[in-house]
Protein backbone atom coordinates (compact mmCIF):
# COMPACT_ATOMS: atom_id res chain seq x y z
CA UNK A 1 0.00 0.00 0.00
CA UNK A 2 0.95 3.62 -0.76
CA UNK A 3 0.05 6.49 0.73
CA UNK A 4 -1.70 9.15 -2.09
CA UNK A 5 0.51 11.29 -3.92
CA UNK A 6 0.21 14.54 -2.95
CA UNK A 7 -1.16 17.22 -5.10
CA UNK A 8 -0.40 20.83 -6.00
CA UNK A 9 -2.55 22.87 -4.01
CA UNK A 10 -1.27 21.20 -1.17
CA UNK A 11 -0.39 23.92 1.30
CA UNK A 12 2.05 21.37 3.26
CA UNK A 13 3.99 20.13 -0.16
CA UNK A 14 4.21 23.85 -0.91
CA UNK A 15 5.73 24.13 2.55
CA UNK A 16 8.18 21.15 2.34
CA UNK A 17 9.38 23.08 -0.98
CA UNK A 18 10.38 25.96 0.17
CA UNK A 19 12.01 24.52 3.42
CA UNK A 20 13.77 21.90 0.84
CA UNK A 21 14.59 24.69 -0.84
CA UNK A 22 15.85 27.08 1.86
CA UNK A 23 18.33 24.11 3.11
CA UNK A 24 19.57 23.49 -0.68
CA UNK A 25 20.77 27.01 -0.46
CA UNK A 26 22.39 27.44 2.95
CA UNK A 27 24.31 23.98 1.55
CA UNK A 28 25.17 25.46 -1.66
CA UNK A 29 26.58 28.45 0.43
CA UNK A 30 28.45 26.39 2.50
CA UNK A 31 30.10 24.70 -0.22
CA UNK A 32 31.30 28.01 -1.30
CA UNK A 33 32.04 29.47 1.42
CA UNK A 34 34.46 26.46 2.63
CA UNK A 35 36.10 26.32 -1.13
CA UNK A 36 34.89 23.11 -1.50
CA UNK A 37 35.32 21.89 -5.23
CA UNK A 38 34.16 18.51 -4.97
CA UNK A 39 30.79 16.92 -5.11
CA UNK A 40 27.91 18.65 -2.41
CA UNK A 41 27.04 16.49 0.15
CA UNK A 42 24.31 13.73 0.50
CA UNK A 43 21.50 15.26 2.07
CA UNK A 44 19.46 12.86 4.26
CA UNK A 45 16.04 14.29 5.26
CA UNK A 46 15.48 13.05 8.78
CA UNK A 47 11.66 12.24 9.01
CA UNK A 48 11.59 10.50 12.31
CA UNK A 49 8.46 11.66 13.98
CA UNK A 50 6.52 12.98 10.77
CA UNK A 51 3.96 10.65 8.85
CA UNK A 52 4.15 8.60 5.98
CA UNK A 53 2.29 11.15 4.42
CA UNK A 54 5.15 13.87 4.59
CA UNK A 55 7.88 11.24 3.05
CA UNK A 56 5.83 11.07 0.09
CA UNK A 57 5.61 14.65 -0.32
CA UNK A 58 9.52 14.60 -0.22
CA UNK A 59 9.75 12.28 -2.17
CA UNK A 60 7.65 14.12 -4.72
CA UNK A 61 10.13 17.08 -4.34
CA UNK A 62 12.81 14.91 -5.50
CA UNK A 63 14.25 13.27 -1.98
CA UNK A 64 15.56 10.13 -2.55
CA UNK A 65 17.36 9.75 1.04
CA UNK A 66 15.80 9.57 4.34
CA UNK A 67 16.45 9.11 7.46
CA UNK A 68 15.11 7.39 10.73
CA UNK A 69 15.87 6.68 14.02
CA UNK A 70 13.42 3.81 15.18
CA UNK A 71 13.02 0.59 14.27
CA UNK A 72 9.52 0.05 14.53
CA UNK A 73 8.32 3.49 12.71
CA UNK A 74 11.25 3.09 10.05
CA UNK A 75 9.94 -0.63 9.10
CA UNK A 76 6.26 0.59 8.85
CA UNK A 77 6.86 3.95 7.05
CA UNK A 78 9.61 1.62 4.51
CA UNK A 79 6.75 -1.12 3.93
CA UNK A 80 4.36 1.13 3.46
CA UNK A 81 6.63 3.42 0.79
CA UNK A 82 8.09 0.47 -0.85
CA UNK A 83 7.01 1.59 -4.34
CA UNK A 84 8.66 5.18 -3.94
CA UNK A 85 12.10 3.39 -3.98
CA UNK A 86 14.02 5.91 -0.98
CA UNK A 87 17.46 4.89 0.48
CA UNK A 88 16.39 4.64 4.12
CA UNK A 89 19.41 5.45 6.85
CA UNK A 90 19.20 4.28 10.21
CA UNK A 91 20.91 7.29 12.15
CA UNK A 92 19.55 6.29 16.10
CA UNK A 93 20.66 3.83 18.82
CA UNK A 94 20.90 0.54 17.53
CA UNK A 95 20.05 -2.86 19.63
CA UNK A 96 21.82 -6.03 17.93
CA UNK A 97 18.01 -7.77 18.16
CA UNK A 98 16.95 -5.08 16.18
CA UNK A 99 19.43 -5.94 13.07
CA UNK A 100 17.27 -8.36 11.83
CA UNK A 101 14.73 -5.83 10.89
CA UNK A 102 16.53 -3.37 10.34
CA UNK A 103 18.65 -4.67 7.03
CA UNK A 104 14.82 -5.39 5.62
CA UNK A 105 14.87 -1.91 4.42
CA UNK A 106 18.12 0.25 4.88
CA UNK A 107 20.19 0.84 2.81
CA UNK A 108 23.09 2.30 5.39
CA UNK A 109 23.65 2.25 9.19
CA UNK A 110 24.81 5.36 10.47
CA UNK A 111 24.86 4.31 13.99
CA UNK A 112 27.27 1.09 14.22
CA UNK A 113 29.04 1.90 17.57
CA UNK A 114 30.48 -1.74 18.76
CA UNK A 115 31.47 -5.09 17.83
CA UNK A 116 28.69 -6.49 19.08
CA UNK A 117 26.56 -4.71 16.32
CA UNK A 118 29.15 -5.37 13.73
CA UNK A 119 28.46 -8.98 14.20
CA UNK A 120 24.75 -9.31 14.33
CA UNK A 121 24.24 -7.25 11.40
CA UNK A 122 26.56 -9.43 9.80
CA UNK A 123 24.63 -12.38 9.66
CA UNK A 124 21.59 -10.26 9.56
CA UNK A 125 22.62 -8.32 5.93
CA UNK A 126 23.96 -12.24 4.96
CA UNK A 127 20.61 -13.89 5.97
CA UNK A 128 18.94 -11.15 3.82
CA UNK A 129 21.57 -11.51 1.16
CA UNK A 130 20.45 -15.23 0.63
CA UNK A 131 16.62 -14.82 0.32
CA UNK A 132 16.48 -10.96 -1.41
CA UNK A 133 19.94 -10.55 -3.14
CA UNK A 134 20.16 -6.92 -1.89
CA UNK A 135 22.99 -5.00 -1.65
CA UNK A 136 25.68 -4.74 1.23
CA UNK A 137 24.74 -2.31 4.09
CA UNK A 138 26.80 1.10 4.16
CA UNK A 139 27.93 1.02 7.34
CA UNK A 140 29.03 3.98 9.02
CA UNK A 141 31.06 4.00 12.23
CA UNK A 142 29.64 6.45 15.01
CA UNK A 143 32.38 8.32 17.07
CA UNK A 144 31.21 9.86 20.69
CA UNK A 145 32.61 13.50 20.39
CA UNK A 146 31.91 14.55 23.65
CA UNK A 147 34.57 14.97 26.12
CA UNK A 148 34.74 11.79 28.51
CA UNK A 149 33.77 8.29 27.95
CA UNK A 150 31.18 8.27 24.93
CA UNK A 151 29.35 11.07 26.15
CA UNK A 152 25.77 11.07 26.25
CA UNK A 153 25.17 11.02 22.82
CA UNK A 154 26.06 7.74 21.99
CA UNK A 155 29.02 6.48 19.82
CA UNK A 156 32.17 4.62 20.13
CA UNK A 157 35.61 5.75 21.32
CA UNK A 158 37.92 7.84 18.92
CA UNK A 159 39.99 5.24 20.03
CA UNK A 160 38.31 2.49 19.05
CA UNK A 161 37.66 2.78 15.74
CA UNK A 162 40.42 1.05 14.14
CA UNK A 163 39.30 -1.83 15.40
CA UNK A 164 35.67 -1.79 14.76
CA UNK A 165 36.64 -0.21 11.02
CA UNK A 166 38.98 -3.60 10.31
CA UNK A 167 35.88 -5.65 11.75
CA UNK A 168 33.55 -4.14 9.56
CA UNK A 169 35.94 -4.17 6.30
CA UNK A 170 36.00 -7.77 7.36
CA UNK A 171 32.63 -8.27 7.42
CA UNK A 172 30.86 -10.16 4.56
CA UNK A 173 27.42 -8.11 3.42
CA UNK A 174 28.78 -4.83 5.07
CA UNK A 175 30.86 -2.06 3.46
CA UNK A 176 32.98 0.35 5.44
CA UNK A 177 31.37 3.43 4.65
CA UNK A 178 32.92 5.93 7.40
CA UNK A 179 32.17 7.86 10.17
CA UNK A 180 29.54 9.53 11.98
CA UNK A 181 28.96 12.12 14.71
CA UNK A 182 26.27 14.34 16.14
CA UNK A 183 28.16 17.66 17.54
CA UNK A 184 27.99 18.01 21.52
CA UNK A 185 25.64 19.62 23.07
CA UNK A 186 25.94 23.34 24.70
CA UNK A 187 29.24 23.69 22.86
CA UNK A 188 30.84 24.89 19.45
CA UNK A 189 30.34 22.44 16.39
CA UNK A 190 33.91 23.19 14.92
CA UNK A 191 36.16 22.16 17.35
CA UNK A 192 34.02 18.37 17.43
CA UNK A 193 33.80 18.40 13.65
CA UNK A 194 37.44 19.43 13.22
CA UNK A 195 38.26 16.33 15.35
CA UNK A 196 35.78 14.17 13.35
CA UNK A 197 37.44 15.27 10.03
CA UNK A 198 41.04 14.05 11.40
CA UNK A 199 39.69 10.41 12.80
CA UNK A 200 38.05 10.26 9.18
CA UNK A 201 41.81 11.12 7.85
CA UNK A 202 43.32 8.41 10.03
CA UNK A 203 40.46 6.04 8.85
CA UNK A 204 40.96 6.68 5.12
CA UNK A 205 44.80 5.85 5.59
CA UNK A 206 44.66 2.50 6.77
CA UNK A 207 40.66 2.15 4.53
CA UNK A 208 40.94 4.09 1.52
CA UNK A 209 37.32 3.59 0.49
CA UNK A 210 35.58 4.70 3.75
CA UNK A 211 35.38 8.23 2.52
CA UNK A 212 31.93 8.98 4.43
CA UNK A 213 31.66 11.81 6.93
CA UNK A 214 28.11 11.82 8.15
CA UNK A 215 27.89 15.21 9.86
CA UNK A 216 25.81 18.20 10.15
CA UNK A 217 22.29 18.65 11.47
CA UNK A 218 19.63 21.63 11.02
CA UNK A 219 21.93 23.84 13.28
CA UNK A 220 25.28 23.22 12.39
CA UNK A 221 25.31 22.32 8.90
CA UNK A 222 26.91 24.99 7.65
CA UNK A 223 30.05 23.67 10.30
CA UNK A 224 30.01 20.31 9.30
CA UNK A 225 30.15 21.02 5.36
CA UNK A 226 33.02 23.43 6.22
CA UNK A 227 34.98 20.54 8.10
CA UNK A 228 34.50 17.77 4.56
CA UNK A 229 30.87 16.39 5.31
CA UNK A 230 29.70 13.83 2.90
CA UNK A 231 26.31 13.15 4.55
CA UNK A 232 24.03 15.75 6.03
CA UNK A 233 21.46 14.39 8.12
CA UNK A 234 18.35 17.10 8.29
CA UNK A 235 15.50 17.05 10.15
CA UNK A 236 13.68 20.17 11.36
CA UNK A 237 14.73 22.72 9.40
CA UNK A 238 12.80 21.12 6.60
CA UNK A 239 10.20 19.10 8.26
CA UNK A 240 9.64 21.81 11.42
CA UNK A 241 9.41 20.80 15.00
CA UNK A 242 9.13 17.03 15.85
CA UNK A 243 5.62 16.37 17.81
CA UNK A 244 6.77 16.17 21.61
CA UNK A 245 7.20 12.78 22.49
CA UNK A 246 4.51 11.18 24.82
C1 LIG B 1 17.06 13.76 14.75
C2 LIG B 1 18.44 13.57 14.23
C3 LIG B 1 18.96 14.39 13.22
C4 LIG B 1 18.20 15.56 12.63
O1 LIG B 1 18.24 16.63 13.55
P1 LIG B 1 17.59 18.06 13.24
O2 LIG B 1 18.16 18.92 14.30
O3 LIG B 1 16.12 17.88 13.34
O4 LIG B 1 18.01 18.47 11.88
C5 LIG B 1 20.23 14.11 12.75
N1 LIG B 1 20.97 13.09 13.26
C6 LIG B 1 20.51 12.30 14.23
C7 LIG B 1 21.38 11.22 14.76
C8 LIG B 1 19.24 12.52 14.76
O5 LIG B 1 18.80 11.71 15.74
Amino acid sequence: MTAPAPDAGDPRLAQLQQRLGAVRERIGAAMAAAGRQDAAPQLIVVTKFHPAEDVTRLAALGVTDVGENRDQEAADKAARLADLRLRWHFIGQLQSNKAKSVVKYASAVHSVDRAQLVAALAKAVTGEQERTGRPDLDCFIQVGLDDGAGGHRGGALPSEVPALADQLAAANGLRLAGVMAVAPLGAAPEPAFEKLAAIAGRLRAGHPLATGISAGMSQDLEAAVRFGATHLRIGSDILGPRPALR
